[in-house]
């Protein structure tokens, strides 16, 4: 395999080809691809050298968290869908970390729920905004938002470039999916009256805190989660999924969730 970034990737981290032998039995396996996956990005122009960094701050909780999705993730993960579903204008806000992870289920989701997807970053240029989304776009997105001169509107109160939205995407969404967030943007969407979904694996971040419903995982497992949780919603009939999903978002307790999941994360360092 040559060390150039041009091997095959179809944004599903199972069928990913590393630049580097990994072997499947090393024990940090997983972890190994997933960095490869951010490393590649960061060489493709995704992602930002400071999204690497982030990246690590994400892969420590994820280390407490045991890597794999706890019950409790995958009970916000059904209210998080049940959510969006629920929703008129439900819209996807993605970063290069999470197109780097999981373009192809980011567009599958967006698919299954209606959702409109959102450039949105931290650190904007115009040439990673439309590497972005050219990269969406391999895997079928039709409307990518938020590029360039569209992301002509401004959330009030935020200083970063986060707060240039889409007049016709974030700005006027009833529910925003924010995975990988910054915690001044969580709270600024909040105070809009926005729905906010967040995907953070640290539960005591601001984003994770101020968000409606916050999904303590790695996206990269979250994501396909949600993605069978739809299609097991979508079996139901409508008006028997409405009221599952309703009553789905209304027993779910953010706080309570996120009490718990920093619980599972103490319970893996008394463990060890
Ligand atoms: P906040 O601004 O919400 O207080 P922060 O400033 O600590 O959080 P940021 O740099 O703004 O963090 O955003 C990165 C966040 O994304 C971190 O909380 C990190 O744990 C989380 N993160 C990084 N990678 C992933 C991932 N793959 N899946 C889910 N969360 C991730
Ligand atoms: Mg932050």
């Amino acid at each position: 395999m040559t060390n150039n970034g041009d091997h095959i990737y179809d944004g599903d981290y199972s069928n990913y080809n590393p630049h580097f032998h990994i072997p499947p039995t090393h024990p940090r396996a997983q972890s190994l691809l997933i960095r490869e996956m951010l490393v590649d990005g960061y060489r493709k122009g995704l992602v930002a050298s400071e999204g690497l960094i982030a990246h690590g701050r994400g892969e420590a909780f994820d280390y407490l968290l045991g890597e794999k999705t706890s019950s409790m993730a995958q009970c916000a993960i059904e209210a998080a869908t049940s959510a969006l579903l629920l929703s008129k204008f439900p819209v996807i806000s993605v970063n290069g970390n999470l197109v780097a992870l999981c373009a192809k289920n980011i567009v599958e989701l967006s698919h299954l729920i209606g959702a409109k997807i959102e450039v949105n970053l931290f650190y904007r240029t115009i040439k990673r905004e439309s590497l972005i989304k050219k990269e969406l776009e391999r895997f079928g997105a039709k409307e990518i938002l938020g590029v360039t001169s569209s992301a002509s509107a401004v959330i009030p109160e935020l200083q970063s470039e986060r707060r240039r939205v889409d007049p016709k995407g974030i700005m006027k969404a009833d529910t925003v999916l924010v995975p990988l967030e910054d915690g001044d943007r969580t709270e600024a969407l909040v105070k809009m009256g926005k729905i906010v979904v967040a995907i953070d694996l640290n539960p005591g971040s601001r984003t994770a805190r101020s968000a409606n419903i916050t999904i303590v995982d790695n996206a990269i497992r979250a994501i396909p989660k949600m993605i069978m949780v739809v299609r097991k919603l979508k079996d139901l009939e409508r008006k028997q999924r409405e009221m599952v999903m309703k009553r789905i978002v209304k027993e779910y307790d953010n706080h309570k969730n996120l009490i718990e999941s920093l619980s599972v994360m103490r319970g893996n360092i008394k463990g060890s």
